[in-house]
Parts: C-alpha cells; sequence; structure tokens
C-alpha cells in the first residue's frame, strides 16, 4: 500500500527532516510511527498525502508512484487518502454534519449520498444524535471523533493519522484506538504517528520508530 524507497525530505534552510528512508505497509496493515518530536513523524505523512514533495527518493502509494502523478489525478489520491490531525482542523462555523459533508461535496456527490454516507460515518464513530451541532459545542474527544468520520467518509483505503491522541486522556485516547482498529478489522490499511509509548506498546501492532530522519527500529507492540 506504501513504498518508501531511499526517501529524503530537506526543507531549505534546514537540515534533512528525512533521510534516505525506506520502509512498506502492505495492504490491511495497521502501524504506528513514532520517534521524538522533530523526528520526521509528520513529513512522513505529508509526503503520503501528497501536502509535501520529497527532495530525493521513491514513494509509491496504492500503486501509484506520486513523482510520476499529473495534476488531475491529485485530487483522486487525496481521497484516498483519510488524513486525521492532533487539532482535529473543522470548520468553528459548520455543522458537524457539515464539516464531515465536506469531502464528498468536493468529490461532486449528490445530496442523498452525501446524507447516507455522513451519516454512516457519524454513526461509526457514535456521533449520529450531534449531527446539527457546532464542533465547539463537542467536548475534545468528540470534536476528535468528527474530525475521524471526516477522514473515513469517502471510504479511503488508507488512512493517516497525525499524533490524534496527543490532546486526549488515556480513556479518550483509547476509545480512538478502538476506533481505528475498527477500521483496519474491516481492511483500512492505517499510519498512526504517535509519541505515546504506553498507548501502542499496549497493542499488537508494527511499530517503526524515526530518529532524526533515519527509520532506527521496526518491531512490534507486545500487546500487553
Ligand atoms: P515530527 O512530526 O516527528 O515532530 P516533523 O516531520 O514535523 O517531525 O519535523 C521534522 C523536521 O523537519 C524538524 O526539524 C522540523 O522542524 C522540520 N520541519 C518540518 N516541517 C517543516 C517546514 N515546513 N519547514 C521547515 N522545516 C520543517
Ligand atoms: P506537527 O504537530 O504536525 O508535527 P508542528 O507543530 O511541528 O506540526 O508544525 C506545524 C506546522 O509548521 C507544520 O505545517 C510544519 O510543516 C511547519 N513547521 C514545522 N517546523 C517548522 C520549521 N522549522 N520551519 C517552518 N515550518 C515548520
Amino acid at each position: 500500500m506504501i513504498h518508501f524507497a531511499h526517501v529524503t525530505k530537506r526543507y531549505p534552510a534546514r537540515g534533512d527532516a528525512l533521510r534516505d528512508l525506506s520502509f512498506s505497509l502492505a495492504p490491511g496493515e495497521m502501524v504506528f510511527l513514532t520517534g521524538h518530536s522533530g523526528a520526521g513523524k509528520s513529513t512522513v505523512l505529508k509526503l503520503i498525502g501528497l501536502l509535501e514533495r520529497p527532495t530525493r527518493g521513491q514513494i509509491r502509494v496504492n500503486g501509484r508512484d506520486l513523482g510520476r502523478l499529473s495534476v488531475r489525478r491529485i485530487p483522486y489520491h487525496r481521497r484516498e487518502v483519510g488524513m486525521i490531525f492532533q487539532d482535529h482542523r473543522l470548520l468553528g462555523d459548520r455543522t458537524v454534519y457539515d464539516n464531515v459533508a465536506l469531502p464528498l461535496v468536493v468529490a461532486g456527490l449528490g445530496p442523498n449520498e452525501v446524507g447516507r454516507r455522513v451519516r454512516a460515518a457519524l454513526d461509526q464513530v457514535g456521533l449520529l444524535r450531534y449531527e446539527r451541532a457546532r464542533p465547539v459545542a463537542l467536548s475534545s474527544g468528540e470534536q476528535q471523533r468528527v474530525g475521524i468520520a471526516r477522514a473515513i467518509v469517502a471510504r479511503p483505503p488508507l488512512v493517516l493519522a497525525d499524533e490524534p491522541t496527543g490532546n486526549l486522556d488515556p480513556d479518550l485516547s483509547w476509545e480512538i484506538m478502538r476506533l481505528f482498529v475498527r477500521f483496519n478489522q474491516v481492511g483500512v490499511t492505517l499510519l498512526i504517528a504517535t509519541h505515546d509509548h504506553a498507548l501502542i506498546q499496549a497493542l499488537p501492532y508494527r511499530i517503526l520508530t524515526l530518529s532524526e530522519g533515519r527509520l532506527v527500529n521496526d518491531c512490534r507492540g507486545s500487546g500487553r
């Protein structure tokens, strides 16, 4: 599903954020990406989502070489990659329903199809009763779940999450992880950047560790 081959990313006037990074994720895997702040986790996710371009190296996602993707194909790529952010990036002046509907409206789906899919996504994250609410009326855990519903509403085969539990207490963090496990059980590939070691060690999933832009470990959580 994801192949990085010798990827280097250099930001202007900075050192290399990623250095000669190679790794692969198979379809259907759920993988954590960890490492200290500044290790390059967000940069990996941004490259996969085409929010940034590599300086060197090749990235393939879902069979496509991102370096050869025509401008016309970029919106299709973005639709196949659901992105979840720590600060959830919801629009405060829109309802929960409108926030979740956004990717479908942008994709040009009709109102009936949008309604059906938005309610299915809100149901999956347990927020159907809040569709008319504004995000500010919700708790931080609920806001994060709205962000997750928006990321999965177009049913992408791949979901990326950048510190999705960074602002949440342990109980709410577990709730978010249980959602991810459920998505994974229906075949979604997930790559989750986090520095919450306790959480990821307690789950039996693959853990990639970055340090200064290099892959320094590829192991598995103990699940205890
Ligand atoms: P992490 O997500 O692990 O905290 P990042 O990928 O955000 O790491 O950052 C990796 C390195 O790249 C850091 O040194 C960071 O300051 C730098 N960096 C990230 N984004 C930019 C940017 N847009 N411009 C310049 N430097 C950046
Ligand atoms: P994240 O929490 O996603 O790692 P950060 O808080 O590190 O993001 O950075 C916020 C934004 O600033 C991101 O878009 C990132 O690309 C950018 N950024 C990070 N480090 C730098 C930097 N040293 N110079 C310029 N932009 C940066």
